[in-house]
């Protein structure tokens, strides 16, 4: 049997080395092609010598040189060595069996679209690309054939749980996300919250960015945005329910009351091996979930009082424009800004509110359009925080 290749964009990172463990286990029907990176030459070299890809990619473009000093000082100077954004994209267009993005933020909106377009079968963790794409996404799959499997832990439960249902049922069904409610779920008072405690998740090992988007419940409210255009939904038939066991991954109710949930050990080696082998099942080298040991399963509604990013990504889904860019943008700026411990962790929540408020959203017609408004906000959401053009 020949091996297939997959693509792993954003290897460095905490998907990508979760991949890299899922490819290792089933090395004999799979091989890396290539492996991108963003800045880091140190782990991409490392992930390279394990894989021994055709190509090696770093965003970052002043990283070339060092790139290729690196890995032909390790013996991998047969391997093909490139670098820049442009490249990352390129990467992603290229033949493999599957290409998993996994880069974090608005980074990957083009390389998302660049896998679409090539009719790849995209193993899809980057939500910021689906928050930021919306109907523009889901419309050039349709066209080329792309097909898109949600990584995102409760994208591809609802996926599992969806995989029955015709499209009449699926028009009288109601999305379920699970959320962990993060590190600060019980807690009313947010004050003097530092990114070290922001960053401390409760049961998955994640990046920063994205960690401190558990913390405040953006990352709930970017999945339901994600939800809507993956699976086609409105977003008053999607619903969020506080679960912190995190053993349910998400659930379908249907017409009948029946709601089907996808349930296991809280590890994205599930996702990911799940995508990876669709429609057939592989082992995912994650231990077996044991009910019996765990007791008891608990569920509570989300504090949107205390947490007010996922309301408002309910509104920026509602919107006619580009909201969900503005949110996503000005989130990403503001995430980065609490990180730097230039702003407090309830400032998240104002510089979103504030940039939805007072920044136009034209709707996007094209990735272009897309790229400049992502562009726009940030430039507006940093010089509103006194931050330096990329500080
Ligand atoms: P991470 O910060 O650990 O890794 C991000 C990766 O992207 C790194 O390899 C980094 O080098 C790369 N990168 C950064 N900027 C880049 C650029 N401009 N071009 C190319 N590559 C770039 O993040 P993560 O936790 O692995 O998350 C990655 C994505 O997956 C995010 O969109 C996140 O929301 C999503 N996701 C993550 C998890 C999780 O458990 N970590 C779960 C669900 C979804
Ligand atoms: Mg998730």
């Amino acid at each position: 049997m020949t091996q297939k290749t997959l693509t792993i964009l954003g290897a460095t990172g905490s998907i990508g080395r979760s991949a890299l463990e899922v490819v290792r286990m089933h090395a004999d029907d799979w091989r890396v092609g290539t492996l991108a990176g963003g800045s880091r030459v140190a782990p991409l070299v490392e992930a390279a010598l394990e894989t021994n890809p055709d190509r090696v990619v770093i965003a970052d473009e002043g990283k070339y040189q060092e790139l290729r000093r690196q890995l032909d000082a390790v013996g991998l100077g047969h391997v093909e060595a490139a670098a820049g954004a442009d490249a990352v994209a390129d990467a992603a267009a290229e033949e493999a069996d599957a290409v998993l993005q996994s880069i974090v933020g608005a980074a990957g909106v083009e390389p998302t679209f660049r896998a679409v377009e090539a009719g790849r079968r995209l193993l899809l963790a980057n939500k910021e690309s689906v928050v930021c794409g919306g109907g523009l996404l889901m419309g050039r799959a349709r066209a080329t054939g792309a097909l898109i499997l949600p990584v995102d832990s409760e994208h591809n439960a609802l996926f599992q749980c969806l995989a029955g249902a015709d499209e009449a049922q699926k028009a009288k069904a109601r999305l379920i996300l699970t959320a962990s409610g993060g590190p600060f779920r019980g807690r009313k008072d947010l004050t003097g919250i530092t990114p070290e405690e922001a960053v401390r998740h409760p049961n998955w090992s994640m990046g920063r960015k994205i960690s401190v988007d558990s913390a405040t419940l953006m990352n709930k409210g970017l999945e339901v945005i994600e939800a809507s255009w993956l699976f086609g939904f409105p977003g008053d038939r999607i619903d969020v329910v506080v679960h912190p066991e995190s053993i349910v991954h998400s659930m379908v109710e249907f017409a009948d009351g029946c709601v089907l949930a996808q349930m296991g050990t809280p590890s994205m080696k599930n996702p990911i091996a799940y995508a990876m082998a669709w429609p057939e099942r592989i082992e995912a080298g994650v231990e077996r979930l044991n009910l019996a040991k765990i007791g008891r399963l608990t569920f509570e509604a989300p504090d949107t009082e205390t947490f007010p990013l996922l309301k408002l990504a309910y509104e920026a889904l509602a919107g006619e424009g580009g909201e969900t860019i503005v949110l996503n943008a000005a989130n990403e700026i503001a995430v980065e800004a609490f990180l730097a411990k230039r702003i407090a962790f309830t400032t998240i929540f104002s510089t979103v509110a504030g940039a939805l408020e007072s920044i136009p959203a034209p709707k996007p017609a094209s990735v272009d359009d897309i790229l400049a408004l992502d562009r726009e906000v940030r430039r507006r959401v940093r010089a509103a925080l006194g931050m330096k053009e990329g500080a």
